[in-house]
């Protein structure tokens, strides 16, 4: 890589090494292995953030979450180790923060999703510290445990916001990790748990909602839905939600915690929603099945990124990853773009130590499962997938291009 030439040129560049972008890159390869690919990655460090659930709940180590950026990048592409920052789509150009200009043929976009935790009042503040946590970050997971261990009786608090979330299940999951951690240590008489979410339902798949408000009840959790965080006060343990009426009316409700679990708005990146190709609301705009850009067609997205109306995961992005390289190759050989993706999102819902509900749905909320046993039902089965099998499985096979 010469990054002092004025313009760098890539066959394929890809923005983001996360698991979207690794994934492509390394499917590419094994399809056309001479292929020309640059990725643009700032990060020395890349994470396999699912697992952030467990270390919430003290059943995985933080530091098997982690791994060195170059060693988990196919040894065949040019890691150009910047910020993307402007994109002009006209000329096949991307430039980075710090002014470097890289052209391309093709382009693949998997920036992920950008966490807002200014847009809480006070949160940035008491953040780690007075109970407060959250397993949205590397460096925040770990206090979600701490602040159990401390927890001595009194409320508990987790919250759910109005913004599209990576992993829409991680929310609640982290509760019943909470509920049956305090089952165990005799606590859950003197506790309070109140899941306050923007929302309207537990969760949006009928057969998986049946299956968690059972579980609501194990750990006597209070539903308050409708309810959105807007200001935290750590000093003083107040939580302040904007509470939606059924006649759409807004009231204002305080309520007092002695540990409260965050997971933080989230937005498109703004590096991205400032782009041409961006929809109105931010998100990349593809079309939802083959993950072409609407307007350009030597341009792709895939994972948390794009405006596709399926749940944000990484089970997503295993689906999604074939069907890019397949049609991104079809445009290299001047053909139309056929392979489909469905919207497949998984949600593995962890609802205990040893107790987990595999939903697997579509686009449509059709229940899509994979094994041929009821997955609405509490499994040790599917948590050991969860906490063996799919950690294992994302470092050696799904960053490979093997899965
Ligand atoms: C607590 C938690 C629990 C979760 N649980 C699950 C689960 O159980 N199952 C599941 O399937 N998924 C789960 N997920 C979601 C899953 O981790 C994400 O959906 C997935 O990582 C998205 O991949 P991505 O490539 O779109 O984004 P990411 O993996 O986040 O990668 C985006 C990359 O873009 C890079 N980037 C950012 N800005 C720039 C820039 N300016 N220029 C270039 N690169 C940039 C970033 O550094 C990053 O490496 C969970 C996530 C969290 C936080």
């Amino acid at each position: 890589m010469d990054n002092t030439t004025n313009t760098q040129k890539h066959s394929v560049l890809i923005i983001g090494g996360g698991n979207g972008g690794i994934s492509v890159a390394a499917q590419l390869l094994r399809k056309m292995p001479g292929l020309d690919i640059g990725i643009i990655e700032p990060s020395e460090k890349h994470y396999y953030q699912p697992a952030w659930t467990l270390v919430g709940g003290g059943d995985f180590d933080i530091e098997k979450t982690v791994r060195k950026t170059r060693d988990v990048l196919p040894k065949k592409v040019t890691w150009i180790k910047k910020y993307a920052d402007t994109f002009l789509p006209e000329k096949n150009l991307v430039i980075t923060k710090d002014g470097q200009e890289i052209s391309y043929q093709y382009l693949v976009v998997s920036a992920g999703i950008q966490i807002n935790w200014g847009w809480i009042d006070g949160l940035e503040e008491t953040l780690g510290k007075n109970g407060v946590c959250s397993n949205y970050s590397f460096e925040t997971a770990p206090y979600t445990f701490k602040s159990l261990q401390n927890f001595k009786g009194g409320t508990i608090l987790f919250t759910s916001p109005a913004t599209p979330v990576k992993c829409g299940g991680a929310p609640q999951k982290i509760m019943y990790l909470a509920g049956d951690y305090l089952r165990k240590k005799d606590l859950l008489s003197q506790t309070n748990i109140e899941f306050c979410n923007a929302g309207k339902v537990i969760f949006g798949v009928k057969k998986y909602a049946e299956t968690l408000n059972k579980v609501c009840e194990r750990y006597g959790v209070t539903q308050n839905h409708r309810h959105e965080l807007v200001s935290i006060d750590g000093n003083k343990k107040e939580a302040t939600f904007s509470v939606t009426q059924a006649d759409g009316s807004k009231s204002k409700v305080v309520k007092r915690f002695d540990m409260i679990h965050v997971t933080p708005p989230q937005s498109a990146p703004d590096f991205i929603s400032k782009s041409p190709l961006a929809d109105a609301n931010g998100w990349i705009d593809v079309d939802k099945h083959t993950l072409q850009h609407k307007k350009h067609p030597n341009v792709f997205g895939l994972g948390d990124v794009t405006n596709t109306p399926n749940a944000k995961t990484g089970a997503a992005i295993r689906k999604q990853a074939p069907v890019l390289v397949a049609n991104l190759l079809e445009v290299l050989n001047q053909k139309t773009p056929e392979s489909q993706y469905n919207g497949y999102g998984s949600c593995p819902l962890v609802t205990g130590y040893g107790k987990l509900v595999l939903a697997e749905f579509d686009y449509d909320g059709n229940v899509v499962e994979t094994f041929p046993f009821n997955q609405a039902k509490e499994r040790y089965s599917m948590y050991l997938l969860k906490k063996k099998v799919l950690p294992w499985l994302y470092w050696n096979r799904i960053l490979k291009g093997k899965a």
